[in-house]
């Protein structure tokens, strides 16, 4: 018995969902127009009959062409799927997230359904899932279980000139499950025209080469070297803004941080321009960019703004945002840098390579002629820089690597076909590290604890931390440590003008200096205790969304200590239960204090500091165990909690020996006379071997 007014709310809803759907195809068909707007579209054809002839395909295609986006949707309407899911696999977390976003939308299909993405700690996929955008990363842990790749018709190894260390592993192990797997097909696709090296490797596989459209770009260099360059780049920007023609500005940053600061500086620079000057919206694009902000970077520019795009090298190849019109370039990145013998990995501001700085100029000349201002001279330029980056694989710690490889039953590392080989030492020390952590025994094979810790997607010491906390019955401490540690540095927030306010809230945490760790604990469990609540964080000074990731990470790998076999336990009032697990993982980076307030670390005798940002940066305990070493103006050891000497024997009694003991004591002159005692008694009773 329906009313008036029922049948008039069901007309009413009816014609809401047909408009709905009306505009929906209306966008999929814009979608469509413009997806027959890219540079590959006219090669369609020619391009999957030279997949359907050959196994291995190299595909090389200036940035943008539609290499990403395309080709995988070109293997689907090809009928590929059938035989299995299209893997496209990607260096990058936000491109892998931000590419399937776009190819969802271009299909009209729900993310998540058809088209789906998988990165660390996160999957986002289904049963229906065809397409699968994933980070190179994963795929090597989806190896680890199905060594065929059964499930995949097709392998596109996405953005290879990256060179990453996860893209170099697959590329060996890929070249070999196509040769007993005819039916695989393995594209390997590339932005920049050295393709004649990937072709090799894959024993002189045929290139195929998307043509592209590419307008001149204006290259200007500066007369004399700058001082800041970060200050450089914001005057340039600005400078663009007020004196061009319209067109969007790409600025490449290094990292996060600078990032940061920089939308600050021209935030409050463009406020005292005053209303005849353009507005300028400011886009952040950087690897833990949140979710919400990715889709802001894609939206068009409204008529009569400029966007000025402030990125890292996500957008040198993996993202492409069209408008560009301007690019700044001030010859920098940070990337990793390893010392194979004091095992440190640092993060370091360094001068990019040739051929990043022709991609970089490359995006502002994608729709039209663009211009490029780079903040270095010609002169180091032509000079200075490298032709081409380094690998990961040259350049990184291996014992991840190692770890993996080991599991996957490859133990012969020396003949294993790399495209470029890795330092032997590094292949040495990575070997030695994981000895000391009892992941591998005394014939380099690997051993249950090795097994157990190659389970989880994070670094050999922290999975030992984790696997550790069996025995000292804390897993559920060591598991929210381990998460909140993989967040990284964007816990907590400090604004300018509350400065004061924020230091107390974080100093909360480490009453009775507990160390770093611990702190991150109370943190997540005190979050944890209000529910979840995003007011807390506020009143706390602490990111949400930082925590909401950490919640996640913490879900996944407590499914992957289920999957080991290790007992969720929890041992709250025993600290020393606690630091003595992370110890378990850690005591390679085992430092001891000195007069001067700067530390020692015990194997490589290598001179630190606590970072200012630690909870212990004024107490100075004399023994700590640290995290990470970052390198900024100083060597500095962030995330610090104090160790007892003693505990060292019953940690790791094969990894420290009498004669570092006495190098410490020969070498650090600065020691205070109870730390010499205690390591002449160390090294006196036999406590070391
Ligand atoms: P390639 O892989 O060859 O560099 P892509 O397939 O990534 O090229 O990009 C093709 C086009 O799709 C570009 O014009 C780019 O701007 C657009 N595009 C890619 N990702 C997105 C996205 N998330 N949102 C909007 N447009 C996108
Ligand atoms: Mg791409």
């Amino acid at each position: 018995k329906a009313s008036v007014m029922d049948g008039d709310n069901f007309d009413y809803e009816e014609m809401e969902d047909s408009l709905e759907k009306s505009r929906a195809k209306s966008a999929l068909e814009a979608l469509k127009e413009e997806r027959r707007k890219l540079p590959i579209y006219p090669y369609r054809e020619e391009l999957l009959q030279a997949i359907s002839d050959h196994q291995v395909l190299v595909i090389v295609g200036e940035t943008g062409s539609g290499k990403t986006t395309q080709i995988p949707q070109y293997l689907h309407e090809a009928g590929y799927a059938k035989r299995g899911m299209i893997a496209c696999i990607q260096p990058r977390c936000v491109a892998a997230m931000s590419v399937a976003a776009r190819v969802s939308q271009e299909m009209g299909v729900k993310l998540g359904q058809e088209v789906g993405y998988s990165i660390r700690f996160e999957d986002c996929t289904s049963e229906k899932t065809i397409l699968k955008y994933m980070t190179d990363g994963m795929l090597l842990r989806e190896l680890l279980g199905e060594p065929d790749l059964a499930s995949y018709s097709v392998v596109m190894v996405d953005e290879a000139h990256e060179r990453t260390l996860s893209t170099d592993i697959l590329f060996a192990l890929v070249k070999d499950i196509a040769q007993f797997h005819p039916d695989l097909k393995v594209l390997i696709s590339s932005a920049t025209l050295d393709a004649e090296k990937f072709s090799d490797y894959f024993d002189s596989a045929t290139i195929f080469k998307i043509p592209g459209r590419r307008y001149p770009v204006e290259i200007n260099f500066i007369k004399a070297p700058q001082a800041d360059y970060l200050d450089a780049a914001i005057a340039t920007s600005l400078q663009i803004h007020v004196t061009q023609p319209p067109g969007d500005i790409l600025v490449f940053l290094t990292g996060q941080e600078e990032i940061e600061t920089a939308e600050e500086i021209l935030k409050h620079r463009t406020r005292g321009l005053g209303t005849k000057i353009a507005e300028l919206i400011i886009c952040p694009v950087y690897a833990n960019l949140p979710t919400d902000l990715q889709a802001k970077i894609f939206e068009p520019t409204p008529e009569g703004a400029r966007k000025v795009v402030l990125a890292t090298n996500i957008a040198e190849t993996s993202l492409t945002i069209d408008g560009i019109k301007y690019v700044i370039d001030p010859g920098f990145c940070e990337m990793k840098s390893y010392n194979p013998r004091t095992g440190s990995e640092t993060l370091l501001v360094t001068p990019i390579s040739k051929a990043s700085a022709l991609q970089r100029a490359g995006r502002s000349g994608r729709t039209g002629p663009g211009k490029c201002f780079r903040l270095y001279t010609a002169y180091s330029f032509h000079n200075e820089m490298d032709d081409n980056t380094v690998p990961e694989i040259q350049r990184t710690n291996l014992a991840n690597l190692v770890l993996t490889l080991k599991s996957l039953g490859i133990h012969d590392l020396v003949h294993f076909d790399f495209m470029d080989n890795p330092p032997s030492e590094a292949i040495i020390s990575a070997l030695e590290l994981l000895y000391a952590l009892c992941a591998l025994n005394n014939s380099g094979q690997l051993t249950k604890v090795g097994r157990r810790m190659a389970e989880f997607p994070v670094d050999p010491m922290l999975s030992k931390m984790i696997v550790a906390s069996e025995k000292y019955k804390c897993s559920d401490e060591i598991i929210s440590i381990a998460a909140m540690l993989s967040v990284g540095n964007s816990i907590f927030y400090c604004p300018k003008d509350k400065q004061v306010h924020a230091d107390n809230a974080r100093m909360n945490f480490h009453t009775g200096n507990v160390g770093d760790h611990i702190a991150l604990l109370k943190v997540y469990n005190s979050w944890k205790e209000t529910n979840y609540s995003t007011q807390w964080c506020y009143e706390n000074y602490i990111q949400v969304r930082s925590m909401k990731w950490a919640r996640d990470v913490l879900d996944q790998l407590a499914g992957l200590l289920e999957r080991v076999e290790i007992e969720l336990t929890s041992n709250p009032g025993n600290l020393d239960a606690i630091k003595k697990s992370i110890a378990s993982g850690f005591f390679p980076h085992f430092a001891l204090q000195q007069k001067d307030r700067s530390y020692k670390t015990f194997k490589h005798l290598e001179t630190v500091n606590i970072h200012p940002s630690s909870g212990l940066a004024q107490v100075l305990p004399s023994w700590v165990v640290y995290h990470e070493l970052v390198f900024t103006t100083k060597k500095y050891v962030r995330q610090v909690t104090e160790f007892k000497l003693e505990w060292l024997k019953e940690i790791a009694p094969h990894y420290y020996q009498r004669k570092d003991a006495m190098r410490v004591l020969w070498a650090a002159d600065q020691l205070r006379l109870a730390d010499v005692m205690s390591l002449l008694r160390l090294a006196a009773d036999g406590t070391l071997l």
